[in-house]
């Protein structure tokens, strides 16, 4: 999705907020989009050395086999989806497969445990081979998606790492200090396309905060919206709330809310509203003028709850 247009943001860096001389102007429409190929996802390592272990792979597509193995007539082992897939044909010596279960692997496997695929991102956990699996859909040492929206990054990784990915490759704005005071800018606000975005992540409690500001249209009527995400584990960002206000004209609007994790996804997040939701006519009030250009000033804050 491209960019619609030039909204840009302005960024004083504390609460004062009525200098507007100081402020940088980012474009919006100058915000480089990464190649996610200038960082590899961290790679899941299956960690155990064990032989049996190798034995439990298939040999057709290297995965882990679950019940139901299969084997050939010869012996040669293969998993249930890809016996699915070679035409009751052996892959190994093309013999004809039948449907020979191999029980003895299964056992085997039973038997087993080992150590959490993410062991080599910090997880301790050693699981039985049938309950591996599941701990690893949860397990909280798995990469993070990368959290910028609007491109589809395919990077993964921890946070210090994504923290520097999002620095180095998206150019995304860092900030230290839990307050903040955005300006955002668009010269033509009647050209919402469907997803304009920025992307600022604060750097407090030694944590980091993504702050999106998104313009996109909800049915026919375009909305602006303003929501935190937390760069951790949701059980860590209940820890915190922030809150956001947008005003002008006498008038404003205030949202406290708890940041969600980063494990949420950005869409899942803005379509469950869980932010501040400003609509255009009422964005366009608080701009002031002659509704020709749309300036909203946007403050917040994080703390730490008790
Ligand atoms: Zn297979
Ligand atoms: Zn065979
Ligand atoms: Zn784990
Ligand atoms: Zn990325």
């Amino acid at each position: 999705m491209a960019p619609g247009g030039n909204i840009c943001m302005d960024v004083p860096e504390s609460q004062s907020s009525d200098s507007e001389q100081s402020v940088d102007r980012i474009e919006l429409g100058d915000v480089p989009l990464s190649k996610p190929s200038s960082v590899s996802g961290v790679k899941a390592i299956v960690s155990s050395s064990s032989g049996v272990h190798e034995l439990l792979e298939c040999p057709v597509c290297t995965n882990s086999m679950y019940p139901p193995i299969h084997q050939c007539p010869n012996g040669h082992t293969l998993c249930s989806s890809c016996k699915l897939r070679v035409h009751n044909h052996c892959p190994t010596c093309r013999h004809e497969l039948g449907d020979i279960r191999c029980l003895a692997l299964e056992k085997v496997a039973e038997s087993l445990e080992l150590p959490c695929r993410y062991q080599n991102l910090g997880c301790p956990g050693i699981f039985p081979y049938y309950g591996k699996q599941k701990h690893e859909q949860l397990c909280q040492f798995r990469p993070y998606n990368c959290p910028y929206a609007g491109s589809e990054c395919l990077v993964t990784g921890d946070i210090p790492m994504l923290v520097a990915h999002l620095k180095n490759d998206h150019k995304v704005d860092m900030h230290d200090g839990c307050t903040f005071n955005h300006r955002y800018v668009k010269s033509n606000p009647h050209e919402v396309e469907n997803a304009t975005w920025m992307l600022t992540v604060f750097n407090c409690f030694g944590q980091h905060f993504c702050l999106h500001f998104e313009a996109f249209l909800l049915g026919m009527a375009p909305v602006y919206m303003a929501f935190l995400r937390f760069m951790g584990e949701e059980d860590d960002a209940k820890k915190y709330s922030y809150s956001l206000e947008v005003g002008g004209n006498g008038r404003k609007l205030t949202w406290q809310g708890v940041p969600r994790s980063i494990r949420d996804g950005h869409k899942k997040v803005r379509d469950s509203y869980d932010g501040l939701v400003i609509h255009r006519n009422m964005a366009l009030f608080f701009s002031g003028g002659n509704r020709q250009e749309l300036k909203l000033r946007v403050t917040g804050r994080i703390w730490k709850e008790q």
